[in-house]
């Protein structure tokens, strides 16, 4: 198949990785290119920086699976933005959750992202189906942004009922450099971007690990969702699974794991897996199909 590069593109950053005849020659990360997130002009220049590092000697194959993939237009748009950085290749832009059944080598199966953003998307062989994916500002439950504006929420919740800054606003001001909740008023509407609200979602996992009741809640609640898209998506292909967990926060909590896997046994689903290898990964085994 030649030489083949993958791009995985989330809400925070863009992993990619060259391939020659199967082998990884060059792996980089770079900004987000998902222009749901960032302008085009930024998304065009983060591009640019994973091929310079990327590049030498002419690609067969650019295979892609990038968040905010919605719509054709959507897919040639960004297309459009990778095709000018390997013009003898041949460019296909997926949506991000079709890079992580890939990468867990099913070609039945749902899978779910828990990074920045959070999607679910299956298949059964011949029928797709999809819950949520809408973004930030639609939904996106379950996600890093997600934690992050709960725990935002929370803090605020608490200063307008007249109590103190527990431990997790104080780890949340702290990390945000600000005095009182009420700062985080005007910067969750400034312009710090979905990645450093996403940046933030640790504070909740380890607050909840030193027994922070609320903190708690919000990731039986994000498993409790999680586990509701995966299983929108069962249910439509007539499938109980597998069904694989991706994303930062998929991968890497282990609580959220666990949180997850309460839900879907409520719902008679056990056949989560988490993926074990970078959803990228999965970019080399779409170009060999
Ligand atoms: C985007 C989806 C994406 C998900 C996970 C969401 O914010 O809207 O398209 O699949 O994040 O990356």
């Amino acid at each position: 198949i030649g030489t083949v590069v993958g791009l995985d593109i989330g809400g925070s950053k863009t992993r990619g990785i060259k391939w020659l005849d199967g082998t990884a020659v060059a792996d980089t990360s770079g900004g987000s290119a998902n222009v749901q997130n960032v302008s085009r002009a930024q998304a065009r220049s983060n591009l640019e920086g994973v091929f310079a590092t990327l590049q030498g000697g002419s690609v067969a194959r650019v295979v892609v699976g990038s968040g905010g993939i919605d719509t054709a237009e959507d897919a040639n748009a960004l297309r459009e933005l990778i095709q000018p950085l390997a013009p003898d290749a041949v460019v296909s832009v997926v949506h991000d959750t079709r890079l992580l059944l890939a990468a867990a080598g099913c070609s039945t199966g749902i899978a779910v992202i828990a990074g920045t953003g959070s999607a679910a998307w299956g298949t059964n062989g011949e029928d797709q189906a999809r819950a949520g994916g809408w973004g930030y500002l639609l939904g996106d439950e379950g996600s890093g942004y997600w934690f992050a504006r709960e725990a935002v929420r929370y803090s605020l919740e608490r200063m307008n009922d007249g109590l103190r800054a527990d431990e997790l606003t104080k780890a949340l001001l702290k990390s945000c450099g600000l005095l009182g909740p009420e700062g985080l008023i005007a910067l969750f509407h400034g312009d710090a971007g979905r990645e450093f609200w996403a940046s933030k979602s640790p504070i909740v996992f380890e607050c909840a690990a030193a027994g922070h009741t609320g903190a708690l809640d919000m990731i039986l609640q994000a498993g409790a969702d999680l586990a509701s898209l995966a299983a929108r998506c069962a249910g439509q292909l007539n499938i109980e699974g597998p069904i694989v967990l991706g994303g930062g926060l998929g991968m890497n909590q282990p609580t959220l794991q666990t949180a997850m896997r309460i839900a879907l046994a409520s719902r008679g689903l056990d056949t989560l897996q988490v993926l074990t290898q970078d959803p990228v990964f999965g970019a080399l085994q779409l170009a060999s199909h």
